[in-house]
């Protein structure tokens, strides 16, 4: 019987003959009462992040304006309670399974988005090596969307590890795949935006090597 990926409660569906004939299991099933944890982003957002309940450029996008940066950010969901506790369930426990539970909204999302390349912000080598997958392909796939990983991330130091000076300037921990072309419309896709440091590096660096536009898009912010 199908049980939710997130609470394992039978899910109250109603099976159609067909998926009995063929066998047909759930997929990406979540119950009504997890999915409904989830709070979309609201009407009253920053302008340029989305950060929820900013009616005007919250003080992470005036930051970086004053930097001489511009952000351009999209999400779909409220890093809430539900949010964390699923992203540290997906990405920090390694349960692969629930890069489904999106898989639907991302891909009517996208849908209107086909001129854009994606590009996910990678892990490094040794984060691939103790997880096994980077959360934000797996979002991608789970949704079938198709993406171009041309931006690869070296290993840095945790930040216990760091000296003071190490940790308050911004190191670009992002380089170029060797012998690919960066495309001219890029949206960088990451699983959570926080302070948009890590999206800021990863445009810097896509635009300098020859990006026209580069926006960004996360799951929840
Ligand atoms: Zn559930
Ligand atoms: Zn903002």
């Amino acid at each position: 019987m199908a049980t939710c990926l997130l609470c394992q409660q039978t899910l109250r569906k109603r099976i159609l003959f067909l998926d009995i004939l063929l066998l047909r299991k759930e997929k990406e099933g979540v119950c009504a009462d997890c999915k409904e944890k989830f709070l979309l982003i609201s009407e009253t957002h920053c302008p340029a992040c989305f950060k929820e309940g900013e009616a005007k450029l919250c003080s992470d996008c005036l930051y970086w304006y004053k930097k001489g940066a511009t952000v351009s950010h999209e999400s779909l969901y409220h890093y809430n309670e539900q949010m964390a506790n699923y992203i540290s369930r997906y990405k920090f426990f390694g349960d692969y399974l629930l890069r489904m539970v999106f898989a639907t909204e991302l891909k009517e999302y996208f849908k209107d988005k086909e001129a854009d390349v994606l590009v996910p912000i990678p892990i490094s080598e040794k984060r691939m090596g103790e997880r096994g997958f980077n959360q934000v392909t797996g979002l991608l796939t789970a949704a079938g969307l198709s993406f171009q990983e041309i931006l690869q991330k070296e290993d840095t130091k945790k930040q216990s590890e760091k000296t003071r000076q190490e940790r308050l300037t911004l190191h670009q921990p992002f380089s170029i795949v060797a012998k690919v072309d960066v495309p001219d419309k890029i949206i960088l896709i990451d699983d959570i935006y926080t302070t948009g440091a890590t999206i800021q590096l990863a445009k810097q660096l896509l635009m300098k090597n020859g990006a026209k536009t580069v926006t960004s898009f996360s799951l929840a912010r």
